[in-house]
């Protein structure tokens, strides 16, 4: 095969795979926004022949044959990047059957539908069964995978590229030495701050009504965007142009909804901004999840709990729900919606809490993995560990070890991700600082220089670089979580006068 032939083979069979990705994904958004609970055991079953289908184009012969010609010839960027991208994953799925490709699939889907009915019934008995499948399952294959590492290593590598357990030890264990103190500080003096107004009742109608407003705000137009509900909020590009979130109302919690919106279209914009040139090819892909969730809790923090960020918007709501906000100032407000105090779910947790929810769960699974935690009831492990790392005491599995979606389809290793994206941000914003006034922009209302800034200096680069070298080219050095704990010290010294 010569090198033209091999590329030709590349890009065609590259197409295919990216149309049965758009199918599953628009399939996979339906399954978890729209579609009936009842039609579930066929959807699944059909997804999973079309998943079959996927892979059999994927481990087509040819298609390997012409990837590996690819990997030996001399190639520039951004084809040397996205041949060496192919053949990583190529070199896991050949190592699987079709078959145990489709059954994997199939109990992913399965175990998923369990833990939502679980969740709702509080039920983690009947979870139970399909929560130890999915950690065999994975077990199994990340063995199958790289069988001289650590199967859990294996996972981690997965979401960030490089990352290790050791790696993480070092940085959970310095943000538990450098936080807890504080947590415990902020949690003696919750007479500091006064949130209560944030819980009243929101009626979810009223809540939509905000949402049109902050999109907009957000620059996340409905051109190329496009907002659901569902169970668990969440982001899924199907392209550059078309990109998918969804939400989750509270009508006890005014602030959930809006900062899941936030959060998710700082997602999407990381998305929407790779650059076009890379569309439909490996490159044209987000980096990592640690980078994602960079962008991410980038808007969601970084930007959306400035007071800055609420100049004009707060009005708005104000004028949504005058009978529980209009007696609150735009101070207070801002202040409520800083507010930390040790709480039992991650995805209302604020910002100084937030990652001691992810040492519980990355301390569970790396447990489980090297057999110190046993898979026999999880439940009262995660609530001895809320007990042990939050100091609360969990009253249900509801909000206790079901709360998120993650490990129902076996995505181990993907929390660490989350606290690593928060301090990638956090040293993003050091840098986005020096370069100009974030606050004088958000209270003109140019939420796009923000964009801009993010767009230029890093996310059209789309995966043409991993994370770590990404990191220094933005901010010429390499990742240090110092900025993120002096960023959170700061803040919440201040906040709650504390010396
Ligand atoms: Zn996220």
């Amino acid at each position: 095969m010569t090198k033209n032939e091999a590329l030709k083979i590349y890009r065609e069979t590259g197409k295919k795979i990216n149309a049965y990705d758009l199918v599953l994904s628009t399939a996979s958004y339906d399954r978890l926004t729209i579609a009936p609970k009842k039609g579930a055991s066929y959807r699944n079953e059909m997804m999973a022949v079309l998943e079959g289908e996927a892979f059999s184009v994927m481990t087509d012969p040819k298609y390997i044959e012409a990837v590996l010609k690819l990997a030996s010839c001399d190639l520039k960027d951004p084809l040397k990047r996205e041949i060496a991208l192919v053949k990583k994953s190529l070199e896991d799925i050949i190592k699987f059957t079709k078959e145990e490709q489709m059954a994997f699939s199939l109990a992913q889907m399965e175990s998923n539908e369990a833990w939502e009915k679980a969740k709702h019934e509080n039920d983690y008995p009947s979870f139970e069964p399909h929560l130890k499948k999915m950690f065999e399952m994975t077990m199994a294959r990340s063995k199958k995978r790289a069988p001289e590492k650590d199967p859990y290593e294996v996972c981690l590598d997965d979401y960030e590229e490089g990352m290790t357990k050791k790696d993480y030890d070092r940085f959970f264990k310095l943000l538990r030495k450098e936080l807890v103190p504080l947590i415990e500080k902020v949690a003696a003096k919750q007479e500091e701050v006064d949130d209560s107004f944030l819980f009243k009742y929101y009626p979810v109608e009223k809540q939509a009504e905000f949402m049109p407003l902050l999109c907009d705000f957000l620059g996340f137009d409905p051109s190329w965007g496009y907002m659901g509900v569902s169970e668990h909020p969440f982001t899924n590009g199907f392209s550059r142009n078309d990109v998918r979130i969804t939400t989750n109302y509270d009508e006890h919690n005014v602030t959930s909804a809006i900062f899941s919106v936030i959060h998710e279209a700082g997602h999407a914009t990381y998305e929407h901004q790779i650059d076009a040139k890379y569309e439909g090819t490996a490159v044209g892909n987000f980096i990592s999840s640690g980078m994602h969730e960079s962008q991410s809790r980038f808007f969601e923090n970084y930007l959306g709990r400035r007071k800055s960020f609420w100049t004009t918007l707060y009005p708005k709501l104000q004028e949504l729900f005058p009978e529980n906000l209009k007696d609150v100032s735009l101070d207070a407000f801002v202040r409520a919606i800083n507010a930390s105090r040790p709480s039992l779910v991650r995805t209302d947790a604020d910002e100084l809490t937030y990652p001691m929810h992810i040492v519980v769960r990355y301390e569970i699974e790396k447990g489980v993995f090297d057999g110190s935690i046993s898979m026999e009831k999880l439940n009262e492990t995660w609530n001895r560990k809320y007990r042990e790392v939050l100091g609360v005491e969990v009253p249900n599995d509801t909000a206790g070890i079901l709360q998120d979606t993650h490990w129902s389809d076996g995505s181990f290793g993907y929390f660490p991700t989350y606290a690593l994206g928060s301090a990638i941000g956090a040293q993003l914003l050091h840098r986005m600082e020096q370069d100009f006034d974030i606050d004088a922009e958000l209270e003109k209302g140019n939420f796009k220089a923000l964009t801009e800034w993010l767009k230029k200096n890093l996310q059209h680069y789309a995966a043409l670089y991993d994370y770590k070298t990404l990191i220094r080219m933005v901010c010429g050095e390499e990742f240090d979580p110092k900025y993120y704990i002096r960023y959170l010290k700061d803040k919440y010294k201040k906040l709650y006068r504390i010396r």
